[in-house]
Formats: C-alpha cells, sequence, structure tokens
C-alpha cells in the first residue's frame, strides 16, 4: 500500500480495535506481550492471514486447519480446540464490528521464555495467543511490477514452507530487494532455479489455455492457490502444477499472484519486461471476477 492517505487510515483503524491476547480484550495501546516471547525472540511461532468479505470469513476452516498444523509441526500447543478458536475468532470480529473488507492476524507463539534461550524447555507452558488486524483495500488491478531476487526460497528439506511461521527472513530480504528496485515484489526462486513464488503470495502463469503453478516443493500451500486451481478448472482451463522457469513467466500469455491479502492480482513486469500486453488479461480478469463473487457469497457468517 503506498497511498498515505490509506496508509493512514489503516493506521488509525487498526489502533482503535480491542487486541485479543491470550484470552483478554484489550485496547492496542495497552495490547503488550512480554519481552521474553518466544516469536520475539526465535520467531519461534506461527500465524495466519484470514480475510472478511461482506459479513463472512473467507475459507476460516482452512486457515484455522492451517495455523494447527503449522503449530503441530513446531509442537506448539494452541491450548484450545479448532472449534474453540474459530468460536474466538468470530467473537473477536464480532466485538469489533468487523464486517467487510478486513484482514485479521492470528499469531501464537511457543510463549515466554524464561531466561530467552533456544532450548523449548525454558517456555513457560502456555502459548501466547494473539488476534490482531486492520482493513484491506481489494486487488490493483492495474497490476504489479516485480523483480527475480536473488534470495532464495527456503525448501522443504531445510524449513518446509507449508508451515506458516513466523521465519519469514528470506521472504522479507526480498521484499526488501524488491522496494530497493523500484519494484512492487519479488519473485523467488527455489534451490533448483525454479520459481518457487513471490514474498507472500503464490505464482501462477497462463499460456495457450494452461494455467500453471509451482508444484509446492518451495511454496505455501496458499489458499487462495487452492481456490484459484479450482475456479481455474471449473472455467475449462488445464491447471498444471509443475517446475516454472523464469523464461516461461516472461513469454507467458499473463501472469498474476495469489494470496489472501493479494486475492488475483496482475502482473504487468518482470525484470522491466512486459508480460504478455501489459495489463491485466483475459483469464486473470476472469478468475479475479469469480473469486470475487465466491469470496462475497461464502464464508463463516460473523453475524447470524
Ligand atoms: N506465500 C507466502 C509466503 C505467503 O505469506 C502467503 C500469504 N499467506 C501466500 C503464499 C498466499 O497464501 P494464502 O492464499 O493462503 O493467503
Amino acid at each position: 500500500m503506498k497511498d498515505v492517505k490509506a496508509l493512514d487510515e489503516a493506521r488509525t483503524r487498526s489502533s482503535s480495535l480491542k487486541v485479543y491476547i491470550n484470552g483478554r480484550l484489550v485496547p492496542s495501546e495497552e495490547a503488550t506481550i512480554s519481552v521474553f516471547d518466544s516469536g520475539l525472540n526465535f520467531a519461534d511461532g506461527v500465524f495466519e492471514g484470514v480475510r472478511v468479505y461482506a459479513g463472512s470469513v473467507f475459507r476460516l476452516d482452512q486457515h484455522v486447519k492451517r495455523l494447527y498444523e503449522s503449530a503441530n509441526a513446531f509442537e506448539i500447543n494452541i491450548g484450545m480446540s479448532p472449534t474453540e478458536f474459530t468460536a474466538v475468532v468470530l467473537d473477536w470480529l464480532r466485538v469489533n464490528e468487523i464486517r467487510d473488507n478486513f484482514h485479521l492476524r492470528p499469531i501464537v507463539t511457543r510463549g515466554n521464555r524464561i531466561p530467552p534461550r533456544l532450548d523449548p524447555r525454558f517456555c513457560s507452558d502456555q502459548p501466547n495467543v494473539i488476534l490482531l488486524g486492520g482493513p484491506i483495500s481489494p486487488a490493483d488491478m492495474r497490476g504489479q511490477r516485480l523483480v527475480v531476487s536473488s534470495v532464495r526460497q527456503i525448501n522443504s528439506d531445510a524449513l518446509d514452507p507449508k508451515i506458516k511461521s513466523l521465519n519469514y527472513g528470506n521472504n522479507l530480504l526480498a521484499r526488501l530487494e524488491a522496494v530497493r528496485r523500484g519494484a512492487d515484489d519479488a519473485l523467488m526462486l527455489d534451490a533448483d532455479g525454479f520459481l518457487a513464488e513471490a514474498s507472500a503470495a503464490n505464482l501462477f502463469i497462463v499460456k495457450e489455455g494452461q494455467v500453471v503453478t509451482p508444484w509446492s516443493k518451495a511454496c505455501l500451500e496458499g489458499i487462495t492457490r487452492r481456490t484459484v486451481m479450482e475456479l481455474a478448472a471449473a472455467q475449462g482451463f488445464r491447471v498444471v502444477e509443475r517446475d516454472i522457469t523464469v523464461t516461461e513467466v516472461l513469454n507467458a500469455d499473463e501472469v498474476f499472484l495469489t494470496g489472501t491479502g493479494t486475492e488475483i492480482t496482475p502482473v504487468i513486469e518482470v525484470e522491466g519486461r512486459r508480460i504478455g500486453h501489459g495489463t491485466a488479461g483475459r483469464a486473470t480478469q476472469t478468475l479475479y471476477s469469480a473469486f470475487v463473487e465466491m469470496a462475497r457469497s461464502e464464508g463463516t457468517a460473523i453475524y447470524s
């Protein structure tokens, strides 16, 4: 978000919300956690990004499932069942009177680690469970300009990207490089030099009626990615998961990114090279319309 006024409004709205911390609802200026927190000290925690459309939470069950699977991979006990967690999320959204265009950020860390050493046995038994959020705007269909980052995405043999952990060091380095080079975002390669994903979104290319996305070797299994694959198949596209090279991206008819925050965002330029016609392509626009229609008509109702 580069619009200063929109950024200011988002800041004001975010900081006017009550924050959930370990069962308490507190004004944002009082919403603090310990300096011993495991997330702060070792990125020892997991998180989600969830979106509210038209009074409902899109794919809430899938986000909760991924949060619990990520926590399980890190051996973090969230201390409540997924059903209880879902109820906490819906309650929090009601308390804050959230209805639309909202991005919810659940965070769970292993808890306070005193003294702050790596051995998890220094941790308290209680995780820190936090719910934050803020307004979010619809995807910018004018499209994004990307670079190909010199920073690789971590392969699943090192830190499985399917675990949505707080370790975003390489994603951050890629985004910093993008900003430094005047781009909107960066594509990251996997260890073998094929495309993995963008810094916080999945990648798709469209070529001769096929919709292609990197197989999930080195990318997050995005919930939007799965939804878009289903929508594309329903519209008659052949959907393929496979390795993609930078050359294929440059020669694609269309390129787009997907994510909860990103929705479906066209890519109009990569490394200064125009993609397709340099505007959102037909398939991207059709998929975006179908996606928004689905997101605004399905989901877990906040108010019943
Ligand atoms: N990749 C990364 C690295 C991300 O952070 C995100 C955002 N959660 C995505 C992909 C897109 O995933 P989703 O569609 O589940 O939001």
